[in-house]
């Protein structure tokens, strides 16, 4: 259908400048009427022939300042954008340009399509001189700084990503949940990388000011605290996590585990676990607390709690520690049956995503702030952990 309309659209365009060039002529009777009546012969010729390339030039010699005409070649461009044929709707755009008598709404109107030519073709160095180009211009400057923000997050240059977000924000609409917060968190994760402790920190600072519900930002700054051995902070920061997003409690288990482990306070570990549990009914949580109870009261204990809280909120990693549990205490007879169902429930369980993106529908078994399928920050949730 689209080589169809590919092939149609430049045979209306023609038209259209046939007509154009009819009542140019009827009016003015000068040669130049009659070239282009003769260039439209020529590019139709060229298209019959299938020789588009040479009917894109012809096409593009022919141009006017006639307000049609130059719509008509901003369509053909974009229609080759959208076949993923970028060499020519750039050569369309950029031939375009390249015209002294386009007026400035036009020139503006058609710097921005090849932008969007130059985006889609990966040069995103050219994309961004286009767009940057458009940032005074009244009507293009907001779609032009949403593509910069794209640019900029896609190349990584989260200072700029800052900048243009603040900009963008004062003249319309963020659209895929970029935030300022997040982009600090980038910032804080490769000063961490690169071992700069106190720079991610201020990034950390940054965020949280920015946005103090950012789950993020306090992850990374229990991350920081436990690094230097600060686990009291880090509890605490940790715990602030149920208060900004419910949904990302399951993130701090594992830190937090951490942090009472080092401060040795297993009663009020377990209390607090209890807690969680009473409340969210996560399955991290339960087996955490099996152990926990494993480990203080015996695995009798052990297995009882785990009994009861299945029985209430069945999962199949708690059945899989039931049987390792069982297995503990089983004969030697048994023991190879108890292996072979904890080998079983250990697959399934594996099986499990784990993550998924609210806005798209993503899943994936790691959690990414930002969503690789469609690129919206935050909306990848941890899922199936609560039972
Ligand atoms: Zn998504």
């Amino acid at each position: 259908m689209l080589e169809l309309v590919a092939f149609l659209l430049p045979i209306a365009a023609a038209s259209g400048w046939f007509a154009a060039a009819k009542h140019y002529q009827n009016r003015q009777k000068n040669d130049g009427a009659d070239r282009l009546n003769r260039t439209c012969l020529r590019s139709i010729d060229f298209l019959l022939a299938e020789k588009t390339e040479k009917a894109i030039d012809a096409f593009v010699d022919i141009l006017e300042e006639d307000r049609d005409t130059v719509e008509t070649h901003i369509a053909l461009g974009n229609l080759f954008r959208r076949k993923g044929e970028m060499e020519r709707a750039i050569s369309i755009h950029q031939g375009l340009m390249g015209k002294p008598a386009l007026n400035a709404e036009h020139r503006a109107r058609v710097l921005f399509e090849l932008g969007m030519d130059y985006m889609r073709a990966g040069l995103f160095d050219r994309a961004e001189k286009a767009f940057t180009g458009l940032t005074e211009d009244r009507i293009h400057r907001e779609p032009a700084m949403q593509q910069l923000l794209q640019i900029y997050q896609h190349e990584r240059e989260w200072l700029k990503a800052v900048e243009c977000t603040r900009a963008i924000s004062k003249l319309g609409k963020i659209q895929r949940g970029e935030s300022v917060a997040q982009f600090h968190c980038e910032m804080a994760e490769e000063a961490l990388a690169a071992g700069q402790t106190e720079r991610a920190m201020d990034h950390v600072q940054t965020a949280l000011q920015q946005d103090d519900a950012c789950v993020r930002a306090s992850l990374q700054k229990a991350r920081i605290e436990r690094s230097q051995k600060n686990y009291g902070l880090a509890l605490q920061t940790l715990k602030n996590i149920e208060k900004q997003n419910s949904a990302y409690v399951v993130e701090m288990i594992g830190p937090l585990r951490e942090c009472y482990d080092y401060l040795g306070d297993a009663k009020e570990q377990v209390l607090y676990f209890q807690y969680l549990f009473d409340k969210y009914h996560l399955e991290a949580v339960m087996l955490i607390l099996a152990e926990l109870i494993n480990r203080s009261d015996g695995t009798e204990q052990a297995i009882a709690f785990l009994s009861e809280a299945l029985a209430e909120h069945p999962s199949i990693k708690g059945m899989s520690h039931l049987i390792a549990l069982h297995m503990r205490r089983a004969k030697a007879d048994c023991h190879s049956t108890f292996a072979e169902l904890e080998r079983l429930s250990v697959r399934l369980s594996n099986e499990k995503m784990c993550y998924q993106c609210t806005h798209c529908g993503f899943r994936g078994v790691e959690l990414h702030w930002q969503c690789p399928g469609c690129h919206h920050w935050e909306t990848i949730k941890p899922m199936a952990s609560a039972l």
